[in-house]
C-alpha cells in the first residue's frame, strides 16, 4: 500500500494553488504553475543538432570578434573615427554587463525552481 505513495515522484497537488493535478500534467490546469519538467528529446537528430551548434557557435563568436573593427576606430587619428571606436567599446562594455546579469538572473531562478521542485517532493 505504501508503495503507490513512494514511486510517485511527481506532485499531485499543485505546489502553488493546492489544486490536484493529474501527474501526467507538465503545467497546473488551475494557475499554470510548472509541475514537471517536460522531457527532453533524446532523438538522433536533436543530438546532431546540439553537436552542431556546439561545433559552431564558439567559431562563429570567434569570427564576429575577428570583424569587430572598434580597437581600429579607437586607434584612429580622424577624431570622428576616435568618437565612433569609443562608443563602440562602451557598447560592447554595456552588452557583455547585460548578458551576463542575464546569466545571473537565469541561474538564479533555475536554481529556485529546482529548490522549489525539492520542496514539493517533500510535500507541502
Ligand atoms: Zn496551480
Amino acid at each position: 500500500m505504501d508503495n503507490l505513495n513512494t514511486t510517485s515522484s511527481m506532485p499531485s497537488v499543485c505546489p502553488v494553488c493546492h489544486q490536484s493535478v493529474l501527474p501526467q500534467y507538465y503545467f497546473c490546469p488551475n494557475c499554470g504553475a510548472k509541475l514537471n519538467i517536460a522531457p527532453l528529446s533524446t532523438t538522433l537528430k536533436t543530438q546532431v543538432w546540439i553537436y552542431f551548434l556546439s561545433i559552431i557557435l564558439p567559431i562563429f563568436c570567434f569570427l564576429f570578434i575577428g570583424k569587430w573593427p572598434g580597437n581600429k576606430y579607437l586607434k584612429s587619428n580622424d577624431p570622428k573615427a576616435k568618437e565612433i571606436g569609443w562608443f563602440a567599446w562602451a557598447l560592447l562594455i554595456i552588452s557583455t554587463i547585460v548578458t551576463y546579469w542575464l546569466i545571473y538572473i537565469w541561474t538564479k531562478n533555475a536554481v529556485q525552481s529546482a529548490q522549489n521542485s525539492l520542496n514539493a517532493d517533500f510535500g507541502i
